[in-house]
């Protein structure tokens, strides 16, 4: 029973582009309409036709304890009824940037922003402010936000000046944008040979963009040293890592250290928040301190911070929260690995942390082309639909990440494998 939702879906395409405003929302990679969502309820969420769904979404990283976490609720509901916004500085803003500074070691600010893409946006200006350098690297397959100079795609042959992935970005802009294939030391070297024009490399060390695909230890470190050589600084994108994969986000867990951090979803509890951090040379830079400039009227919003903080803390105060997490993502996708075994599908599967990604692949992608190429696509579309009808609510692309929440139990991961088993006999 979708009727609700189908009509919702049409009546919002007749006002808003696709119906949706974001995109991915719009459930194109793997067909139908997309459930409108009516409320969420711990692990699940509830459609406006009243089906319930096990969410393994947690709008797109953020609600790691899950939807309408009492906590969380309560202290926006106190904030709330002491005014929306001010415009000026409120201490909750001091309190959540300490939450972050005490978590990572080699950050001493924070600037808050109103999303992941702003806080890109922002951190590349800062480190073409800081160096006096114009060039940027990315690599194919990490999403980074929709800013101008990030919708890039590379062009023939890695390791080249970008082109527009998407018209209304002008090529001008575009052409300071170096593309490299994910995890290849040899393009990446290549990059830093052609351009001594270089203020930073931005990437997902643990990219969740392209499906679940985390970087190699020696290609993290190789990020390190050629922008130390070079005197180029590295941006870790931690929008979606940063307090998911541990306490101190991919930072925890791989060995290298950003110059710049990017963070976004999880520091807003589900409220609209981003933010970038350095050490204080860097953030000395910034506006009002420094030349570079940055601002935002909502940025810092009470609101949205006493959400960040609240979830921050209770991170803080469960020092085995992030394994918890992950022995219930390990569950999941030992479990779907299994179903699949059993039905000689091939399925690759991963998790760090309260992450995970499965591909419908026969070997494990380390990049993007190599996603594109051994995935099976079509099989991901029928298994995402029939979840769905079952209750069960993946991300609705192979190039998405998984997660879960505190809300999620065992014996829901185990309903969720049984589903997958009757499933995968029809894939
Ligand atoms: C989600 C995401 C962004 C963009 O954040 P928005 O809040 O959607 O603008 C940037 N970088 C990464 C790694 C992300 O996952």
């Amino acid at each position: 029973m979708f009727e609700k939702s189908v009509k919702a879906y049409n009546d919002a395409c007749e006002v808003i582009p696709g119906g949706v405003d974001s995109p991915v929302r719009a459930f194109k990679s793997v067909g139908g309409t997309p459930p409108f969502i009516e409320k969420g309820e711990g692990a699940y969420l509830i459609d406006v036709d009243g089906n319930r769904y096990l969410d393994f979404v947690q709008s797109w990283g953020p609600l790691i304890f899950g939807h309408c976490d009492s906590d969380i609720e309560q202290a926006v509901i106190q904030t709330v009824k002491k005014g929306l916004s001010f415009g000026a500085p409120v201490v909750l803003e001091t309190e959540l940037a300490a939450e972050i500074v005490e978590m990572y070691d080699n950050i001493d600010k924070v600037r808050f922003v109103n999303s992941g893409t702003e806080a890109t946006m922002s951190a590349i200006r800062l480190a073409r402010g800081v160096t006096g350098k114009n060039n940027i690297v990315k690599f194919e397959g990490c999403y980074h936000g929709h800013s101008d100079s990030l919708l890039v795609q590379a062009g023939s042959g890695m390791a080249t000046f970008g082109t527009p992935s998407s018209p209304g970005v002008p090529a001008d802009l575009t052409k300071h944008t170096l593309v490299c294939e994910y995890n290849n030391i040899e393009d990446l070297k290549k990059c830093f040979e052609q351009s001594d024009d270089i203020a930073c490399i931005i990437i997902e060390p643990i990219a969740g963009n392209m499906g679940f695909v985390p970087a190699s230890k020696e290609f993290l470190k190789e990020c390190r040293e050629l922008c130390d050589k070079h005197g180029a600084l590295l941006i870790l994108d931690e929008v979606m890592t940063g307090f998911r994969v541990s306490s101190t986000g991919a930072h925890g867990v791989i060995d290298v250290k950003g110059d710049i951090v990017t963070f976004g979803k999880v520091i807003g509890g589900g409220m609209p928040v981003g933010a970038f951090a350095a050490n204080k040379d860097i953030m000395a830079h910034l506006s009002p301190d420094g030349a570079v400039y940055q601002a935002g009227t909502l940025s810092g919003n009470p609101v949205a911070m006493a959400a960040g903080l609240t979830s921050l803390r209770k991170i803080k105060s469960n020092t085995s929260l992030y394994e918890e997490l992950n022995k219930k993502a390990q569950r999941l996708v030992d479990g779907l690995k299994e179903a699949a075994n059993a039905n000689s599908i091939g399925l690759q599967v991963r998790t760090i942390g309260s992450m995970f990604g499965f591909f419908f692949a026969d070997k494990e992608p380390k990049n993007f082309k190599e996603v594109s190429e051994f995935c099976n696509f079509d099989r991901f579309g029928k298994f995402h639909h029939e979840m769905i009808k079952r209750g069960f609510y993946f991300a609705c692309s192979q190039y998405e990440a998984g997660f879960i929440s505190t809300a999620i139990t065992d014996e829901m991961i185990d309903d969720c494998i049984n589903a997958a088993n009757e499933i995968m006999k029809e894939l």
